[in-house]
C-alpha cells in the first residue's frame, strides 16, 4: 500500500488540473515542484499591485465553451483582448495581419484592394504546397509582411531559419480582411481577475504540495511514494536522454520597474526586426487595466535551451519530432506513469489545450 494514489511531478496547469480532478474523485495526490512556487509558467509575481507574468505574457483564450466554463468555475475572467503592436524599425503596425496592417503598409482601404496586393506578391512566388514556415507565411500574406513582420521575429524567436521551421507555427496567427486587431479568433478570452495565481491556488486547494524538489534528484524514492506518477517535465530527461536530447527554446526575461504610469500604451509590443535582440516588450499592468503610478516592463530575449535553463518551447521540426516519437513509444509501455503537458508531450500547447489534455487524461484514467 503506497502513501498516495498519485504523485504529480510539476505544478503547472496540467499537474494542477489533474490533481484537482483526481482529488475530486476521492483520490490522494501529492505534487512536487522544482521551482520555489506553484503554477508553472502561469505564475505571476506581484510587484506593488502589478501582476508580473514571470514566465512570459499569458492570455487565456479558447473556442471551447466547456473549457471556458471550467476555468470560470474557479475564478472570473476580465475582458482583456490581446491586440499586440509590431514595431519594425520604428514604424508601428497592428497585429494580427488585418485591414489595419494592410492600410498601414500599403494605404489600401478595402478588402478587395488588400487581397489584390497580397495576390500579386504571392503569384510571383509560385508556391504550390508550403513546405516550411517561410513558404507558409509568404503564401498567406505575401513578401512585404513576411519581410517586415515575420522573418526577423521568427528567426530570432526560434534561432533557426524560417525555411527550417514547421509551417504550423505561423498558422497560429489569424489573417483577416476586417479592421479587427484581436490576436485570437477564439470566442472566449481574458485574464483571471486577480491574476493566474488565483486560478492555480483554487485548483490546488486541499492538495499536498512541496516546492524546491527536483524529481530527478531522488527519482526512485518519488517513484515509490504513490501508485501512479503523473509526469509533466521533459520526457527526454525522464528517459535519461537515451535517444538523445530534444531541442527547446528558452527565454531570458529582463524586468524593469519604471516610476511612470504608462510606458508603451499597450500590453504587448513586438520588435520584428532581426537586429533588436529581444522579441517583445510586455507592460504587465495593461492585462488588468492597472492604474498604479508605477509600471513594470519586461524585455523577452530568446535563447537556445541548455542544461540549467528553463525549457519553454518545444522545437517541433522533423528531427526533434522523430526523436520525440521514440520517447513517446516508450511512454506508451508504462502502466503506472502518465505523461502530460507541454514538456512531456513535446507539444506547442496553449493553456486551453493543456487543460483539454489533462481532462482527457483524467477521463481515461477513471474510465469515464
Ligand atoms: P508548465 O507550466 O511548464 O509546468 C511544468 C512544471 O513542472 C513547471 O513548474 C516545472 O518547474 C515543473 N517541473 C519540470 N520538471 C520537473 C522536475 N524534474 N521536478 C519537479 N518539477 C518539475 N498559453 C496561452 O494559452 N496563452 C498565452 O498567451 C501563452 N503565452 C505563453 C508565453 C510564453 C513565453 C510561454 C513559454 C508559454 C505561453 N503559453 C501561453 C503556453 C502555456 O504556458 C502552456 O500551455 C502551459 O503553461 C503549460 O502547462 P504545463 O503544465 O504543461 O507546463
Ligand atoms: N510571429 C511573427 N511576428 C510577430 C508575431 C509572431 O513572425 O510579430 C510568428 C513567430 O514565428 C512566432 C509565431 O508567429 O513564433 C507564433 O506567434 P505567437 O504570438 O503565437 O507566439 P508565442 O506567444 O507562443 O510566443
Amino acid at each position: 500500500m503506497k502513501k498516495y494514489d498519485y504523485l504529480i511531478v510539476g505544478s503547472g496547469l496540467f499537474g494542477s488540473v489533474f490533481a484537482h480532478e483526481a482529488t475530486k474523485r476521492g483520490k490522494t495526490c501529492f505534487i512536487i515542484e522544482k521551482r520555489d512556487h506553484l503554477g508553472g509558467n502561469l505564475y505571476c509575481e506581484n510587484i506593488d499591485g502589478i501582476n508580473v507574468h514571470k514566465y512570459g505574457a499569458h492570455i487565456f483564450h479558447t473556442n471551447d465553451k466547456k473549457i471556458w466554463d471550467y476555468v470560470n468555475s474557479f475564478v472570473e475572467f476580465n475582458r482583456y483582448t490581446n491586440s499586440p503592436i509590431a514595431n519594425y524599425k520604428g514604424e508601428l503596425y497592428n497585429l494580427p495581419f488585418n485591414m489595419n496592417t494592410f492600410y498601414q503598409l500599403w494605404k489600401v482601404k478595402t478588402p478587395e484592394e488588400a487581397k489584390e496586393k497580397i495576390k500579386s506578391q504571392i503569384e510571383a512566388l509560385g508556391i504550390k504546397k508550403p513546405k516550411n514556415l517561410e513558404e507558409q507565411a509568404l503564401s498567406l500574406v505575401g513578401t512585404d509582411i513576411y519581410e517586415k513582420l515575420i522573418k526577423g521575429y521568427t528567426e530570432k524567436q526560434w534561432g533557426r531559419k524560417a525555411t527550417e521551421l514547421p509551417a504550423f507555427i505561423i498558422k497560429r496567427l489569424p489573417v483577416r480582411f476586417t479592421y479587427d486587431n484581436n490576436y485570437f479568433n477564439d470566442k472566449y478570452q481574458g485574464i483571471p481577475n486577480g491574476g493566474y495565481n488565483v486560478l492555480i491556488n483554487k485548483m490546488l486547494a486541499g492538495v499536498g504540495t512541496e516546492v524546491n524538489v527536483d524529481f530527478f534528484s531522488e527519482k526512485e524514492k518519488w517513484m515509490q511514494l504513490a501508485d501512479k506518477v503523473v509526469f509533466t517535465g521533459k520526457i527526454d530527461e525522464f528517459y535519461d536522454y537515451q535517444y538523445g536530447k530534444l531541442n527547446y527554446r528558452s527565454l531570458h526575461f529582463e524586468n524593469t520597474r519604471l516610476e511612470k504610469e504608462n510606458y508603451q500604451g499597450n500590453a504587448v509590443i513586438n520588435y520584428t526586426e532581426k537586429d533588436i535582440p529581444y522579441t517583445r516588450i510586455i507592460e504587465h499592468k495593461h492585462f488588468e487595466f492597472g492604474k498604479q503610478a508605477h509600471t513594470v516592463i519586461t524585455k523577452e530575449y530568446p535563447k537556445e535551451w541548455e542544461e540549467g535553463m528553463e525549457p519553454y518551447y518545444p522545437v517541433n521540426d522533423d528531427k526533434n519530432v522523430s526523436v520525440y516519437e521514440k520517447y513517446k513509444k516508450m511512454s506508451k509501455n508504462e502502466s503506472n506513469i502518465i505523461f502530460g503537458g507541454r514538456l512531456a508531450e513535446y507539444k506547442y500547447y496553449d493553456m486551453h489545450q493543456v487543460i483539454g489534455s489533462a481532462l482527457t487524461s483524467i477521463k481515461k484514467e477513471f474510465n469515464e
